[in-house]
């Protein structure tokens, strides 16, 4: 069993004002309670960044933006490019979440594009994929997370430039979860195909599972096989319920 450190990340999603930096302060006053081996992030609006990687500079705790786009820069009004990303501070992205994809129809493609970005800016993508509940009724999960995986995730994959996050899109902000046994078929598949295309380097790339985690049911769902931490929406907005999480690891 490889050696990969668990990562629980936080996605604030379009949430968070200045006066947010109170609960970064309370993560960073309270993560001494969190297991020393997980790395934690929190990915609030591109208008904090450059304040929360001040706060949290020299902490445990790394900032991550929630998208980007896939050109440097350029003349695209209102786009924030990884580059920029990185000058303010973040470590990482998030790209291809299933939000993006649906209200802003981003394709495998974009996500693809822009987990490129964030390489090139030497940032972390988070390539978040998942099945719809449509796709999982008619028992097409396994097809639709390979076919995103395959064509969101650029070639050369390592532990220092990706993180995968399993969403299915109907847990995410639903309250409802699969089934651990449905969680560990599909981050079996995904190991399997990182595997296969990256090889031993793949071995320390991260699966996060993603969809509805909250302090009452992380410790179950980050004990799932190949789960190698969570992206968090909801409960990531209050300190406690984030650092409930990360602590579920014992
Ligand atoms: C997310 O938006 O990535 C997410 C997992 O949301 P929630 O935890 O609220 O379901």
């Amino acid at each position: 069993m490889p050696n990969r450190r668990p990562l629980v990340a936080g996605n604030w999603k379009m949430h968070g004002l200045r006066a947010s930096v109170a609960q970064l302060e309370a993560i960073l006053r309270g993560c001494g309670r969190v297991r020393g081996d997980v790395d934690l992030m929190v990915c609030p609006p591109a208008t904090l960044i450059a304040a929360f990687a001040t706060a949290a500079e020299g902490s445990r705790v790394a900032i991550g933006g929630q998208d980007c786009h896939a050109e440097p820069s350029g003349a695209y009004t209102g786009d924030i490019s990884a580059e920029m990303l990185a000058d303010a501070g973040a470590r990482a992205v998030i790209v291809g979440h299933s939000e993006r994809r649906s209200y802003h129809r981003e394709t495998d493609a974009d996500a693809h594009a822009k987990a490129l970005a964030a390489r090139r800016a030497g940032l972390v993508a988070i390539v978040c994929i998942g099945e719809t509940q449509a796709e999982r009724a008619a028992g097409r999960t396994l097809a639709v997370v390979e076919r995103q995986l395959a064509g969101s995730v650029p070639d050369r994959g390592e532990p220092d430039n990706l993180v995968i996050a399993y969403e299915p899109v109907w847990a995410i902000g639903s309250g409802l979860t699969p089934t651990a046994a449905d969680i560990e078929e599909v981050h079996g598949m995904i190991r399997e195909r990182l595997a296969k295309r990256f090889g031993a380097p793949s071995e320390g790339i991260r699966v996060l599972y993603g969809g509805s985690v909250k302090p009452g049911n992380a410790r179950e769902l980050l004990a799932v096989r190949g789960v190698d931490g969570a992206l968090v929406g909801g409960a990531s907005l209050k300190a406690e319920d984030f650092l409930a999480i990360a602590a579920a690891y014992a």
